[in-house]
């Protein structure tokens, strides 16, 4: 193998190619440090075309590829296993943007550009991308892509998938695929794109992306709102789509438990609210239409005040704020996106990342916190995340001081009683972390045998010799 490494560094040079131990260590452990995978390498080629040679040894040799991004995934698919006859294939030095098409609101670039960067760069130019998400400092638009991010705006923009319009892909044989159309209607042939997206690796490695682009938001309103039950935050978002005149961009639930975690372990958190509740939903409302000046011209702020108070009176909300500025606002945000971190700095939790019928949600909570607790007592359930979409973080803290492996003894009681529960709903086990490694037994028991079937006859006609990300999604 001295020598495939060998050929991997006149490929990629010496920038492109760690082998020591200390310097491959970040790239071989997931964000949830559930795993530690080993590899002969971490390749980071600069191109396409240097990918695509990869690839193309690899093949030839058959050595195993694992694609990596950011590596803040919640589903393991990023780490390699733990044979050590893989490489792990980083594509975070493709961070160029290549083009922004302001008139055709679209912007084309590499898989290895932070999203963050593309947030960034659409605003410098009057524009909004609107995928947003806790990790959007460190995650890529290739393992955006992959996973078919979603985030804290799918209720209004869509998720990934809805976000992109042509990608570039190279192949398992290495050949590249140049799907980097800038069109919104092409109907020719099989939707090859729609393929790649959300296939977590397992097909071929997305190099490049043309996205699509939206107009810049000129007008924000955002409140911190407590609310008696999840049954109250569903009434409040499904009147806000008319009160706001259809520009409700997030509605984030989130329990007391959660928010107890985020104030222990995150620095300078605090309370919007003097007194404590079970129950907060955080709504966001924005227009590229600028509030206008004078009386009878209201903005988004306004219009959200005059909203809550309404709600108020009809007990959907016991107590209300609505950010007065920027800095205000993202305050709120950030008690919402510290959840994940708080958890991690808390102890062992178990994640469960559900979708139901947005209708379905509340009685979805009432059981589910019902069949946690059943399956252990002392558990602390934090329930958190997308109520627009139906999909919460059903997540399970453990009692106070146990231990990972004490903890994960309860694991398959309780992930059981929930997925059941969602599956007996009509919802999905995997709303947007996708399946990786963590859920790929999951995956198996809860799909139909017809839907594994088809999983199977794709990745073993694209990828005939499984090279690509092995392991994760389906087993083949
Ligand atoms: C604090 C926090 C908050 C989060 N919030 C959300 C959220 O709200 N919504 C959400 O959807 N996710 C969320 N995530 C999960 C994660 O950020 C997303 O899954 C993200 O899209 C992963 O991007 P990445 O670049 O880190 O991918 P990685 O973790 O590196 O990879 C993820 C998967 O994609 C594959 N992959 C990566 N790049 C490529 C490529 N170029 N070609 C082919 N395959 C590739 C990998 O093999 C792996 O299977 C959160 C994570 C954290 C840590």
């Amino acid at each position: 193998m001295a020598d495939f490494v060998e050929r991997l560094r006149t490929i990629v040079g010496d920038k492109g190619l760690i082998t020591d131990d200390q310097g491959k260590h970040p790239y071989l452990t997931d964000w949830r440090e559930n795993y530690l995978g080993s590899a002969l390498a971490i390749v980071r080629p600069a191109t396409t075309e240097e990918v695509s040679a990869v690839v193309k040894l690899c093949a030839a040799e058959k050595v195993a590829i694992c694609p990596q991004g950011g590596n803040t995934g919640m589903s393991g698919g990023a780490t390699p296993q733990e044979s050590g006859r893989e490489i792990v294939l980083s594509l975070t030095r493709m961070n160029r943007i290549l083009e922004i098409d302001k008139v055709g609101y679209s912007m084309t670039v590499e898989a290895g550009v932070v999203l963050k960067t593309i947030q960034e760069t659409a605003s410098e130019h009057d524009r909004l991308f609107p995928l947003s998400l806790g990790a959007e400092g460190s995650c890529t638009i290739g393992g955006n892509l992959s996973t078919n991010a979603g985030g804290v705006q799918v209720l209004h923009y869509g998720n990934a998938r809805n976000l992109v319009m042509g990608i570039e892909v190279v192949l398992p044989n290495g050949d590249i695929w140049n799907g980097l159309r800038a069109l919104k209607k092409d109907n020719t042939g099989y939707d090859l794109r729609d393929l790649y997206l959300g296939a977590e690796g397992t097909l071929g490695i997305i190099t490049k992306a043309v996205l699509k682009l939206w107009p810049k938001p000129k007008d924000v309103a955002t409140s911190w709102n407590a609310v008696p039950s999840p049954e109250a935050a569903v009434e409040l978002l499904s009147g806000a789509y008319a009160a706001s005149e259809d520009n409700v961009t997030s509605c984030e639930l989130m329990g007391r438990q959660g928010l107890e975690l985020v104030f222990k372990h995150i620095p300078g958190a605090t309370d919007p609210l003097a007194d404590r509740h079970e129950w907060y939903v955080l709504l966001e409302w924005s227009s590229s239409r600028a509030p206008r000046e004078g009386a009878n011209q209201s903005g988004l702020r306004e219009k959200m005040e005059a909203y809550l108070g309404e709600a108020m009176e009809k007990g959907l909300v016991l107590d209300a704020v609505v950010a007065q500025n920027e800095s205000q606002s993202r305050a709120f945000w950030a008690l919402r996106e510290n959840h994940s971190e708080s958890q991690k700095k808390e102890g062992p939790s178990i994640k469960h990342d559900i979708s139901v019928a947005v209708s379905k949600l509340p009685t979805f909570v009432t059981e589910g916190l019902l069949a946690m607790k059943k399956a252990l007592p002392e558990c602390r359930p934090v329930p958190f995340g997308h109520v627009g979409d139906g999909n919460l973080h059903f997540n399970c803290q453990s009692p106070p001081g146990w231990s990972k492996k004490q903890f994960m003894e309860y694991g398959d009681a309780i992930s059981g009683a929930i997925y059941d529960l969602v599956t007996s709903h009509g919802g999905s086990i995997s709303a947007e972390h996708g399946i990786g490694r963590i859920k790929v037994d999951e995956l198996t028991h809860y799909r139909s045998q017809v839907e594994l079937d088809t999983m199977r006859t794709l990745k073993r006609a694209l990828d005939p010799d499984n090279l690509m990300n092995p392991g994760k999604v389906v087993r083949v």
